[in-house]
């Protein structure tokens, strides 16, 4: 599992969501490894069968989107051969066009996708308790939001859920994240892989079936 920029973007305990991710792992007897990769560090797709990529504060993010464009090309093939990955709040904006921070400045972000993100009038943030329909997944899962960053989909993409009490993408349209092969980005903290253990499971058995591991796992109603 590889962890990216796992010391600079890491806000709300979002690592709590690898750590939920190798619990349900163990006890199916699998043993995993993690590896943070940040500025410097290589990242090649293929050591990875989960790349997980945190929320985190603008500063933090304009530190991070100098280094992440080189390994964009590395983060593209790994997209798009079906890797899982995770990418929460400042992670999720990365992945998009760009963020206009909270303090005017215009942070690039890798435009692998076509979701762009501006901030809000006076300052405001979208904090609280958020609760979210997942049909991809069968799920209504639940989290918690602080973000500054208003999101907006292209037409081309798919929301991951629709909000049922929160605010989302940006408090106008009930999207909430987007979802695209085995790629999710969401604002939801919790972690959410903890907070909604379901959705950790059936994340797990979707990845397992797609490689041919037969394994059943038991969700909760
Ligand atoms: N700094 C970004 C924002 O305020 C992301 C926040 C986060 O990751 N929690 O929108």
């Amino acid at each position: 599992m590889c962890h990216l920029y796992g010391n600079l973007l890491n806000t709300y305990g979002d690592v709590g969501n690898l750590m939920a991710f190798e619990y349900e792992l163990k006890k199916l007897g699998i043993q995993t490894e993690r590896k943070i990769v940040s500025i410097g560090n290589d990242f090649k797709e293929s050591d990875y069968d989960f790349v997980f990529f945190g929320g985190g504060q603008d500063y933090e993010q304009s530190i991070v989107k100098n280094d992440l464009i080189k390994k964009k090309d590395e983060i593209v093939k790994y997209i798009e051969n079906n890797g899982l990955f995770l990418a929460i709040c400042g992670g999720y904006q990365l992945l998009g066009k760009y963020y206009n921070d909270a303090y005017g400045n215009k942070i690039d972000g890798l435009s692998i996708f076509d979701h762009y993100t501006v901030n809000q009038d006076s300052k405001n943030r979208f904090t609280g308790q958020i609760k979210i329909q997942v049909e991809s997944f069968d799920e209504i899962c639940l989290g918690f939001e602080n973000h500054g960053g208003r999101t907006f989909l292209s037409d081309k993409q798919n929301a991951f859920g629709k909000v049922l009490e929160g605010n989302g993408n940006n408090g106008e349209d009930n999207s909430e994240g987007f979802i695209y092969k085995n790629t999710i980005g969401t604002y939801l903290h919790g972690p959410i892989l903890a907070r909604n253990e379901n959705l950790c499971k059936k994340i797990i058995e979707k990845i397992f079936k797609e490689n041919n591991y037969d394994v059943r796992i038991k969700t909760k109603n």
